[in-house]
């Protein structure tokens, strides 16, 4: 299948399941907006639980916040948002439509990429055991030409950006001959920046009130308290603090989904070290999350990491943990040591002492921070892309079925009587009163068993717990296994064991260790 199929049935499905449905839908939908639904929430929920235990629960220097979403806006004059937080934009003068100019020049270069990468395969195909890529990458004229052409747009990019030159980042658009996707044509106005925040007025009186921004990263929140948390808390150097919420920002292209969204949630560490040590602790954390990632078990292959051609004002090392979705290698994560940039902005704009009295070394110092910032809903979309699978059974049967990490899965087992009579609902429903203590049921009476099934497999509940005859008889139950089918039968009292024990965070978690 395409994996622009793919990616469109992923989307129909979220929304045919309760995963994730447009915002305002029955107004036409707000762009770029998602609500989630209730499995949607589930799972969402669960991930945020794997993010937030494996930095608070399992590191005894971590601690968690929750600060507002609105804040002083002197604090993004000081973050250097209010003057440089901005996307270069293009437009296309035909079709109207509106573009991120270093997202073209980019999908341009990946489109290059792809292309060699398409001759080498098809080259190694024709050439069996005997192949010699390097060889073949340096020799062949067609690819060497490419790789040659690549290299030198993607030197005048990385220039382009680090200089901020906006006319040379349309010059690449022009002298690439990229056109609009939707007109095909190549008749495009100047390259102009576009600040990403939203901003609203606080306050009665419209002379009075305040303009103030919706925040568009959490980390900031996190500076401005690090020094309450730090002294309240006896944080001492090296320390974390955690942070998940809300952030906003007006993104000019919004498409793939809930991939890039006007308004959507990230997880964010920003973690406190000695001057000097920034380097040593972002490569340990880039190992940290990396791992984080691959316990899902999505295959190590689906991951990598795509260092930043063009640094953030307040970086001096910068890495991205990219994910392979329908649509390509994109980032999920990102991983920066963001020097002492924040502690010193708010110090110099607040007027207040930012410094940390280190006791080891007798001596005060602002510390230097390491961030690593991932979105709750581009990690939403990557355990779904990931999971989604459709499978031909026995007799042509097809099934859909998210093979979910069970951790994860929105429903941990559903509880459901063989037929609607003969006590079977009586006992179904004392099995999950029983259950329901420890992890999220569903009591399903309706349809044919085959048909249940069906239904759980499509929102990736792990266990089915069939409740039969026999049961009355004898107080075993059959458990069905997502992924391979498998039933057992086991005694009511052990199923809450079996379940939980390949259902609970803490198996998760165990991996990270
Ligand atoms: P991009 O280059 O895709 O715009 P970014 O580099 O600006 O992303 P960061 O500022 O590093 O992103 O934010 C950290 C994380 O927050 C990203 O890795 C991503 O998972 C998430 N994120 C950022 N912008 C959005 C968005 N518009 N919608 C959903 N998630 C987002």
């Amino acid at each position: 299948m395409a994996q622009e199929d793919v990616f469109r049935k992923l989307v129909s499905h979220c929304k045919e399941y309760g995963f994730v449905f447009q915002s305002s839908e029955i107004y036409d939908g707000l762009a770029a907006v998602y609500d989630y639904g209730q499995m949607g929430v589930e799972l969402k929920n669960n991930i945020k639980k794997y993010w937030w235990d494996s930095m608070v629960l399992l590191h005894e220097n971590i601690v968690g916040i929750d600060s507002s979403i609105f804040m002083h806006p002197t604090i993004w004059k000081a973050s250097g948002h209010v003057d440089a937080f901005n996307d270069p934009l293009i437009d296309n003068k035909e079709s109207k439509k509106r573009y991120r100019a270093d997202v073209l020049i980019e999908d341009y270069l990946a489109k290059l990429d792809d292309k060699v990468d398409k001759e080498v395969e098809k080259a190694a195909k024709r050439f069996g055991d005997k192949f010699d890529e390097t060889m073949y990458r340096e020799t062949n004229p067609r690819v060497v030409e490419n790789i040659s052409k690549r290299n030198e747009i993607h030197e005048r990019f990385s220039k382009a950006l680090n200089d901020n030159d906006l006319g040379e980042l349309r010059q690449i658009i022009v002298d690439c001959e990229i056109a609009c996707p939707v007109s095909g044509t190549r008749n495009w106005t100047d390259v102009r920046q576009f600040n990403l925040m939203f901003s609203t007025e606080m306050g009665a009186t419209s002379d009075g009130a305040l303009k103030v921004y919706l925040r568009p990263e959490t980390a900031q929140g996190i500076f401005v308290n690090y020094l309450n948390v730090q002294k309240t808390g006896r944080m001492r150097i090296p320390f974390g603090i955690a942070q998940i919420g809300k952030a906003f920002r007006n993104e000019i292209v919004a498409r793939q989904f809930i991939f890039r969204m006007r308004e959507f949630e990230q997880m964010e560490l920003q973690f406190f070290v000695k001057p000097g040590e920034e380097i040593e602790w972002y490569e340990h954390w880039k190992e940290v999350r990396m791992k984080w990632h691959q316990a899902l078990g999505f295959g190590a292959e689906n991951y990598r990491f795509h260092d930043h051609e063009k640094m953030s004002h307040y970086a001096n090392a910068a890495t991205d943990i990219e994910y392979q979705m329908p649509f390509g290698f994109k980032e999920v994560e990102g991983i920066h040591s963001r020097t002492d940039f924040d502690l010193k902005q708010h110090e110099k704009f607040s007027g207040k002492k930012m410094q940390y009295f280190d006791p080891e070394l007798n001596k005060s110092y602002i510390p230097y921070v390491v961030e690593t910032s991932i979105g709750v809903d581009r990690m939403f979309l990557s355990v779904i892309a990931a999971s989604y699978c459709e499978e031909t059974l026995e007799k042509g049967e097809t099934r859909v079925v998210m093979k979910l990490p069970p951790a994860l899965a929105p429903v941990k087992a559903a509880i459901l009587p063989l037929v609607r009579k003969d006590g079977l609902p009586e006992k179904a429903r004392e099995v999950m009163d029983e259950l329901k203590f420890n992890f999220t049921c569903q009591y399903d009476e309706k349809d044919s068993i085959g048909r249940r099934y069906r239904r759980q497999d499509a929102i990736g509940t792990p266990y089915c717990v069939t409740i039969d005859h026999q049961t009355l008889e004898d107080n075993t139950v059959t458990i069905r296994e997502r992924d391979s089918m498998e039933q057992k039968r086991v005694t009511i009292d052990l199923v809450e064991k079996e379940i939980s024990a390949k259902t609970n965070m803490q198996s998760l978690l165990k991996k990270l260790i």
